[in-house]
């Protein structure tokens, strides 16, 4: 049985956790392939280039833009991420299913393009919860959580928008959901090839 890969959207609000939903996620399987994004960010002190993400200066990620080569792109907390559009389209075409984690601006533009994907969208249990989570992190400045609690309450409103909600209020149970989805989409009879 062949078919074309399924597209998985891992999105949700800046800290919810979906960074680690998806390492948890990937340690115990090998049969999806995650994409790895460009962006502006400067690297964080763990880490490294062409494995986190693909780092680059601003010119470099316009001038990819311009000539297309990104899926969606969005700028978060003035630094620009972008997923790569050949690794996706290619592993797709190859019928292997791939997984995107990136934020909701980038996830409703890919949304647009390609309605099909699997969009899951993960949500802090509260928005308290989401702001402990962030300054227990360390890794942000004050004003940056402002900013991204503020976003993240508007940033709820677009739930509806996706196929899935996954609370991570357990990240156990949370990575279990994520994986009972894959599964679960695997087995549609639309991502079958029955010939
Ligand atoms: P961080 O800089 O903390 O790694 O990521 C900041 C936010 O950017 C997170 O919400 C993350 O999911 C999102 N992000 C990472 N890569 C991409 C991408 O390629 N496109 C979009 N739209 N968002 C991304």
């Amino acid at each position: 049985m062949s078919r074309r890969g399924i597209l998985f959207v891992l999105s949700g609000p800046s800290g919810v956790g979906k960074g680690t939903i998806r390492e948890n996620l990937l340690a115990d399987r090998n049969d999806i392939q995650v994409s790895i994004s460009a962006t502006t960010r400067t690297p964080r002190i763990d880490e490294l280039d062409g494995v986190d993400y693909f780092f680059m200066d601003k010119a470099s990620f316009l001038l990819k833009q311009s000539r297309g080569e990104f899926l969606e792109s969005a700028t978060v907390y003035s630094n620009m991420y972008g997923t790569p559009r050949d690794f996706v389209e290619s592993n797709l075409l190859k019928g292997r299913d791939v997984l995107l984690e990136i934020d909701i601006q980038g996830a409703m533009q890919v949304k647009e393009k390609m309605p099909e994907g699997v969009f899951i969208f993960i949500s802090p249990p509260t928005v308290d919860d989401l702001l402990s989570r962030l300054c227990k992190r360390g890794k942000d400045s004050v004003e940056s959580i402002e900013e991204r609690m503020a976003s993240c309450r508007q940033e709820m409103s677009y739930m509806s928008d996706y196929d899935y909600v996954v609370i991570n209020d357990d990240l156990d149970e949370a990575v279990k959901k994520v994986e009972a989805i894959i599964i679960a989409e695997r087995c549609k009879t639309r991502n079958i090839n029955l010939e």
